[in-house]
């Protein structure tokens, strides 16, 4: 069961310079989980606790399992991804196991940073959702707070959670002790779109009449994700041309098929 819903990694290779805009929240995640683990006596020696839980909050695609994946970088961490969803289960008890599974897994593989994505399937105030006022999924949530108390003072595992529907979650979750520190990642402005465009352009062929100050522009509702996949499917508008160097116009033709297929998936969940 365990391999197959959580993501383990060694030091995944995700570097903050991979990590476009964002400059504040790196420097939060920084402060709040990669001090901890570097220097936990600093925390003791002033006297203040760091931080139990991380809460990352905004839209999709905009970097934040890149924050935790790069953080646990730093700190030579375990990765340890699970998503909310997959906690959810019919069966009584079984989200607690899998809840106390994980810890198991962070505690044999520490450092390690627990990276729980879309929280908000166990953490949804009752009225929000069907599956909140299940009280097999109140009990996973208890398990999971539980779990955190019991190792506040120790830097060696670290938890980051993240949602895309902040509105949603119960209050109860985010108490002192529990996901105390809130950072929100929204997407990118146009600097930051410029930035995400250089570095996944980096080892792409580009010709000179490319501008990703203009392309940035034009682009301006994209999401990281987004220009990730613009540069991907300029590349391929290159190759389907049969030519080796990618063009101001593939990067167009990119944007606009990258907008239209995220359309269709809008309509598809409507
Ligand atoms: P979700 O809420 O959908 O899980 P997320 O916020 O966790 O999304 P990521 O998985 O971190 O998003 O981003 C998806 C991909 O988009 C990344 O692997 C990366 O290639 C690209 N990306 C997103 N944001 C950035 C960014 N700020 N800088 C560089 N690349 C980015």
């Amino acid at each position: 069961v365990r391999a197959r819903v959580m993501e383990v990694t060694q030091s995944p290779e995700v570097e903050y310079e991979d990590i476009g805009g964002l400059e504040d929240q790196l420097q939060e995640v920084r402060e709040t989980v990669e001090m901890p683990m570097k220097k936990p006596g600093m925390f003791d020696d002033v006297g203040i606790e760091p931080p139990s839980g991380v809460l990352l909050h905004g839209p999709p695609g905009t970097g934040k399992t890149m924050l935790a994946k790069a953080v646990a970088n730093q700190t030579d961490a375990t990765f340890i991804k699970m998503a909310g969803s997959e906690l959810v289960h019919k069966f009584i008890g079984e989200g607690a196991k899998l809840v106390r599974d994980l810890f198991e897994v962070a505690r044999e593989h520490e450092p390690a940073v627990i990276f729980i994505d879309e929280i908000d399937a166990i953490a949804a105030k009752r009225t929000e959702s069907k599956t909140s006022g299940d009280a097999e999924v109140q009990r996973t949530m208890m398990q999971l707070l539980s779990e955190m108390d019991g190792f506040e003072e120790r830097g060696e595992i670290r938890i980051i959670a993240a949602t895309n529907r902040f509105d949603m979650l119960d209050r109860a979750i985010l108490r002192p002790g529990r996901f105390d520190r809130l950072i929100e990642v929204p997407k990118p402005d146009q600097e930051g779109r410029e930035l995400i465009f250089q570095i996944h352009t980096r080892g792409m062929n580009v010709a000179d009449d490319v501008e990703f100050e203009s392309l940035a522009a034009e682009a301006d509702e994209a999401s990281g994700a987004d220009v990730k996949a613009i540069c991907t499917e300029a590349g391929m508008f290159a190759i389907r041309d049969d030519r080796t160097e990618i063009r101001m116009e593939d990067f167009q033709n990119a944007w606009e098929k990258v907008q239209a297929s995220s359309d269709e998936t809008e309509d598809v969940s409507k």
